[in-house]
């Protein structure tokens, strides 16, 4: 299938090509038909499928070919759960509106409001949001979205996981009624099911895996190592296997920080992105990983959700997340557009249970190694670390309904990817 077949405008098309992109990917092949016909859509897709893509260019397809004429009220409203992912969605309307006269714009929190409020004023078809900031914009009354008429719904799991639930349903009071809607999320919990039925209308529904992220598509190995040990192990792994650039996930935004500075100090440029980071220091972050400048770049979970950071030849586990679908999560940023990738954790004793877990979800054993002089500690508890030490979610509005949402989500999850794992090729 061609992009020229799903009747895309010639600027969209233009914009496209100068992307180099050849052909849709299965998701846009999916849902850009459907959106196009105005139909409210349920997409399950992650990073990585070009679900970007698959919500923008028929978006935008369908704003220049229905104008509005003098003033320009806000018509498009993309909420996507982290700034991060906000900032993406912002230059991929702006990369594929290149050719056409559509005006958009990006808030969140964490920055001045007044240059957002700026380009507010001056009108914005499109606008891409958190929940935060464009609440409390419409609280000042700076902004208004009651003229929406597609609202679109990013990584809606990870909205619910960070307790955005009630900010959504105070959104969708303010936006008209009758407006198609558009739902991206990469699982189906019962509480994504849920928040489906209460905003889309007879959705049509789509669904793609990321191509070549299966956890089959990836060599993966485990170090047991003693605890005090880990940081040192890393640094060899990295210096002695010459590794280009890897990303590192830690448990929580202290363990973060402080791996980042050890690698500096053993001479491994890195970089921390939690939801501590300011802004500017994120992006710096992102940017400098993207640019090659930074090798390391070190993440929690929350964080690193929805970053599109192409082709990772290794991601590590610095700590096994103790919900065993992150380490899912975590891998599939490896192995993507068909290079190699591995994907390599660092167990302690105490992370025992959580890599049991990990293998039954995955329904495969992964391959142990011990390094010389990183040995485990034999003398280690194997007991878990207490829960509240080990997940730090950032940007939590409602500690209960998260906590009540990730359970909905653990089970869903391991459901669905037991039940792939017989059919991937
Ligand atoms: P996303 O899943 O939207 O984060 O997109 C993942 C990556 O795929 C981005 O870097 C996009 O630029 C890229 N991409 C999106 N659509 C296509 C396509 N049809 N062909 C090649 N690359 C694409």
């Amino acid at each position: 299938m061609s992009f020229q077949s799903l009747g895309l405008s010639d600027a969209l098309l233009k914009a496209i090509s100068k992307k180099g992109y050849e052909s849709p990917s299965p998701i846009q092949e999916k849902a850009i038909p459907s959106i196009l016909e105005g139909r409210d859509v349920l997409a399950s897709a992650q990073t990585g499928t070009g679900k970007t893509a698959g919500f923008t260019l028929p978006l935008l397809h369908y704003l220049s070919e229905n104008p509005k004429a003098k003033f320009r009220p806000i018509r498009a409203l993309i909420l996507t759960p982290t700034r991060e992912l906000a900032a993406q969605v912002y230059q991929s309307v702006q990369d594929y509106g290149e050719f056409l006269n559509i005006r958009s714009a990006v808030i969140f929190g964490g920055v001045n409001q007044k240059p957002q409020v700026a380009k507010l004023r001056k009108g914005v078809d499109v606008l891409i949001a958190t929940p935060g900031r464009l609440l409390d914009l419409q609280n000042q009354n700076l902004l208004s979205i009651k003229r929406v008429e597609v609202f679109i719904l990013d990584e809606a799991d990870r909205m619910l996981d960070m307790g955005f639930l009630r900010d959504m349903e105070r959104i969708m009071a303010l936006m008209p009624e009758k407006r198609q809607n558009l739902m991206f999320s990469a699982t189906f919990s019962k509480d994504i099911r849920k928040l489906a039925n209460g905003i889309l209308n007879h959705p049509v529904k789509v669904e793609a895996t990321p191509e070549n992220s299966t956890v089959d598509a990836i060599s993966q190995k485990v170090y047991r190592v003693a605890k005090s040990k880990k940081t040192g192990l890393i640094i060899k792994l990295i210096s002695e296997g010459s590794w280009q650039q890897a990303l590192v996930f830690t448990r929580t935004k202290h363990g973060a920080n402080r791996l980042t500075k050890k690698l500096i100090s053993a001479k491994i440029s890195a970089a921390a992105i939690h939801g501590n980071k300011s802004q500017g220091a994120r992006t710096k972050a992102l940017t400098g990983f993207k640019a090659g400048k930074v090798r390391v770049l070190v993440a929690t979970d929350i964080a690193a959700r929805g970053l599109d950071i192409p082709l990772l030849p290794h991601v590590v586990n610095f700590e096994l997340p103790n919900i065993s679908e992150d380490y899912v999560h975590r891998i599939g940023r490896t192995g993507r557009a068909g290079a190699d990738g591995q994907a390599i954790s660092l167990v302690s004793a105490d992370e025992t249970s959580y890599l049991k877990n990990i293998e039954k979800l995955i329904g495969q054993s992964i391959e142990v190694e011990v390094v010389e002089g990183f040995e485990p500690d034999p003398n280690a508890s194997t007991e878990p670390l207490k829960q509240g030490q080990n997940r730090s979610r950032s940007n939590s509005r409602s500690k209960n309904s998260k906590s009540k949402t990730q359970r909905g989500r653990r089970r869903n999850k391991s459901q669905r990817y037991r039940g792939n794992s017989g059919n991937k090729s």
